[in-house]
C-alpha cells in the first residue's frame, strides 16, 4: 500500500513540475512514506531522519543552495500529527495518508516561506523552527485524479488500490485508526486505472486492499471485480492482497481457480493457532473455521500456494498456545509465512493488555516458529 501510495506522491508532485531524485544530497525536497504497523519500522525512520540532519546541517550553513525541505508522510505522521515537530525539530511538514492529494501546494507554500523568510532570521538564512511547519491530517476521502497520474516504478507491473482503510479493529493493529474506516473505490474508476495502466505498458496488476475481500461498490463485490479485471484486453497477470479469513469464501476462491489471469495464490492471514488469542486479537473467526477454508480453498484450486502472517507473543500468550500455533503451522502446511514479532501499538486496545513475555522468551517463540515454517517452505519448494 506505501508503494503505491509513494508513486502517487511522485506521480503528483512531477504533475506539479518536480523531479525525482535519485540522490538525497541533491534533492529539494526529502519525503519519508511511513508506517506504523510496528515499532520496528517507525524506529528506522526517525533514525534515517536523524541521519540526514548532518548532511542538512552543512548545507543550512553553507548558505547556497536551497535547505532540503523534510516531510513525514503516511501512517506515522497520522499518528504523531504536530507532535512530530517535537520529536524532530529537522520534520518541515507532516501529511496523513488521506491528505496527500496537499502535498504539492503544501511544498509550494513552504518554498514560499523560505523565500520571503530568507534574509530575515539572525542568521541571514531561513529559520528552522515554528516557520516552516506544515501538518495536514484531517482528510477523510482522497480524491479520486490522484491514482491516475501514470506514474508507476516498475514498467510492467502496477499496484492498484481497489479500497482504503480498515473498519476490522484488530485489537493489535494501528492500521484502522491511521488509514481510516473502510471505503471502497468505485469498481468503474478501478478498471479506468488499470486500462491507463496497461496503455503505458503495464501487462500485471496487484489488486491492493487491507481487507480486500469485503470490496462492495453497488452491485460489483470482489469476485464480480476479479471477472472484470480479467476481462481487460492486455493485461496478462494479477493477483490481490490482503484477504481475511472472515471474509474471504468459495467464490473467490472459484475465481481464482477459473480466471486464466489471475496467479492461483492466496495470502490468508492467520495470526494465531489458538482460539483465545484469535478472540482477543479480534480476528472474527477460529482455528476450526481456519482451517475449513484453507482446506476448501485447495480443494477447489489444486496446487494452489497458500502463504499466511503469523503474531508470535501476543499479550498473555502461553507457552501452550504458542505450541497450538506451532501445531497449526504444521498442519496447514503454508508456503511462505510473515511471522513477527507482537509489537504493541499505542491506543490500540491489545497495548492496554498486560505483556508479561520476557524478550528473550519472544526471541526463542520466535526462531522456533520460524525455524518450522522454514523447513516446511523449503521441502514445499524442492517440490
Ligand atoms: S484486518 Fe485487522 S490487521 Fe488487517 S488492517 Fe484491518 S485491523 Fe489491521
Amino acid at each position: 500500500m506505501n508503494v503505491r501510495d509513494s508513486e502517487v506522491i511522485c506521480g503528483l508532485l512531477q504533475k506539479a513540475g518536480y523531479s525525482i531524485s535519485l540522490d538525497d544530497k541533491e534533492a529539494d525536497v526529502i519525503i519519508f512514506n511511513t508506517c506504523s504497523v510496528r515499532k520496528h519500522a517507525e524506529d528506522r525512520v526517525w533514525s534515517l531522519i536523524g541521519a540526514l540532519k548532518k548532511s542538512k546541517n552543512l548545507r543550512d550553513s553553507s548558505r547556497s543552495g536551497t535547505i532540503p525541505i523534510i516531510g513525514l508522510v503516511g501512517c506515522m505522521a497520522q499518528n504523531y500529527k504536530e507532535k512530530a515537530f517535537e520529536r524532530d525539530a529537522d520534520v518541515d511538514f507532516v501529511v496523513g495518508p488521506a491528505d496527500i492529494d496537499k502535498i504539492p501546494v503544501i511544498i509550494k507554500g513552504l518554498c514560499v516561506q523560505q523565500t520571503k523568510t530568507r534574509g530575515q532570521s539572525p542568521c541571514g538564512d531561513c529559520p528552522r523552527f515554528f516557520e516552516r511547519k506544515i501538518w495536514e491530517t484531517e482528510g477523510v476521502n482522497r480524491p479520486e485524479e490522484i491514482y491516475h497520474t501514470g506514474f508507476y516504478q516498475d514498467q510492467h507491473h502496477a499496484y492498484v488500490v481497489i479500497s482504503e482503510g480498515c473498519s476490522n479493529f484488530c485489537s493489535y493493529c494501528v492500521v484502522p485508526y491511521v488509514r481510516g474506516s473502510l471505503r471502497h473505490r468505485k469498481h468503474k474508476d478501478i478498471l479506468t486505472e488499470i486500462q491507463e495502466a496497461i496503455n503505458h505498458g503495464i501487462t500485471k496488476v496487484t489488486l491492493l486492499g487491507q481487507n480486500i475481500n469485503a470490496y462492495q461498490d453497488n452491485q460489483v463485490n470482489f469476485t464480480k471485480l476479479l471477472y472484470q479485471v480479467n476481462a481487460l484486453a492486455g493485461l496478462k497477470e494479477f493477483d490481490f492482497f490482503t484477504s481475511h479469513p472472515k471474509d474471504a469464501g468459495v467464490d473467490s476462491f472459484k475465481a481464482i481457480r477459473d480466471l486464466e489471469k489471475l496467479v492461483k495464490r492466496l495470502h490468508l492471514p492467520l495470526q494465531s493457532g489458538s482460539d483465545r488469542i484469535l478472540k482477543l486479537m479480534n480476528r472474527g473467526y477460529t482455528v476450526k473455521e481456519y482451517l475449513a477454508l484453507i482446506d476448501s480453498y485447495r480443494k477447489i484450486i489444486k496446487g494452489g500456494l497458500l502463504t499466511t502472517d503469523i503474531i508470535v507473543g501476543f499479550p498473555t500468550e502461553t507457552d501452550k498456545e504458542f505450541m497450538e500455533t506451532c501445531a497449526l503451522v504444521k498442519q496447514a502446511r503454508f508456503n511462505a509465512a510473515y511471522i513477527f514479532k507482537y509489537s504493541s501499538r499505542p491506543g490500540t486496545e491489545a497495548a492496554k493488555m498486560v505483556d508479561g513475555l520476557k524478550p528473550n522468551e519472544l526471541e526463542k517463540r520466535h526462531k522456533k516458529i520460524l525455524d518450522l515454517q522454514r523447513g516446511i517452505s523449503k521441502e514445499l519448494r524442492s517440490r
